[in-house]
């Protein structure tokens, strides 16, 4: 099967009955790495086909409850499936040293027989090595938030096909190069406010960057309508534009 992002959630910090935090599943070769758990993923990832037990790689960007708060639900989950397993759980010092703490505040470490979780603390900085599997690469850039945050940027090794999401920031360098030159860049589109972004920065972002594809994400669940953020996104992008749905699915493969 070819390569793929799930788009898990694409929703800001309020959900909707048809949208979830914006959370996302990348899936090359035997991989799949997950990006943020604002809610447990165990259903999505089920009903796309992906058995939770073989996950290994859990990315998260920054340690907002609408990226966090399903964290300890999904490891109890995969414990209670008996999982055996490390996981590996990556992000930059100030989101794991506070997915530690709230884990501690559960007293997991009481919990028998608990599976390994590994904790990567990531360089703060640009384009720092996040993880690298036989089948994809990820890293990291530094984006700006309320709080520290991090960006990611995946390459899919067999057909060098790059994504880069630029989680929730405000137009900055570090989008710049989260989005350099990618295939499909998933961008933010809360709204022009401190701290975030609209569609149209996206745009802005995007074709500056030389992205191929645009895909919005965290966009506020009472749009009036996904065609005006894609109109308003078109001002400033001349690429091809999508505004996400939960569990759309996006092979990564036949670069335009
Ligand atoms: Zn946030
Ligand atoms: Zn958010």
């Amino acid at each position: 099967m070819a390569p793929r992002l799930i788009i898990l959630g694409s929703s800001n910090a309020l959900p909707s009955e048809d949208r979830d935090h914006t959370m996302l599943a990348v899936v090359a070769g035997e991989e799949t790495v997950l990006v943020d758990c604002g809610v447990n993923p165990m259903i999505k990832l089920q009903k796309n086909g992906i058995d939770p037990s073989l996950v290994k790689h859990l990315i998260i960007t920054h340690f907002h409850p609408d990226h966090v708060s399903g964290f300890p639900l999904f490891l109890m989950s995969l414990w209670l499936q008996g999982r055996k397993d490390e996981l590996n759980v990556y992000g930059i010092g100030h989101t794991i040293e506070r997915l530690k703490k709230m884990m501690d505040l559960f007293g997991w470490e009481k919990w028998p027989n608990f599976y390994p979780v590994e904790f990567h603390t990531i360089a703060e900085g640009n384009s720092q090595p996040v993880l690298e599997t036989d089948s994809l690469s990820v890293s990291g850039t530094l984006v700006r938030h309320f709080i520290p945050t991090m960006g990611v940027r995946f390459q899919i090794k067999s057909n060098g096909y790059q994504v880069g999401y630029t989680c929730d920031t405000e137009p900055c360098d570090g989008v710049g190069i989260v989005a350099d030159g990618v295939d499909m860049l998933l961008h933010e589109a809360t709204g022009e406010e401190i701290g975030h972004s609209s569609a149209g920065q996206a745009g802005k972002a995007a074709q500056t960057a030389g992205v191929s594809h645009l895909v919005l994400v965290h966009y506020p669940t009472k749009i009036t309508s996904k065609m005006d953020m894609i109109a308003e996104a078109t001002q400033f992008f001349t690429g091809k534009i999508t505004c996400a749905d939960d569990m759309q699915v996006f092979e990564l493969s036949g670069r335009l």
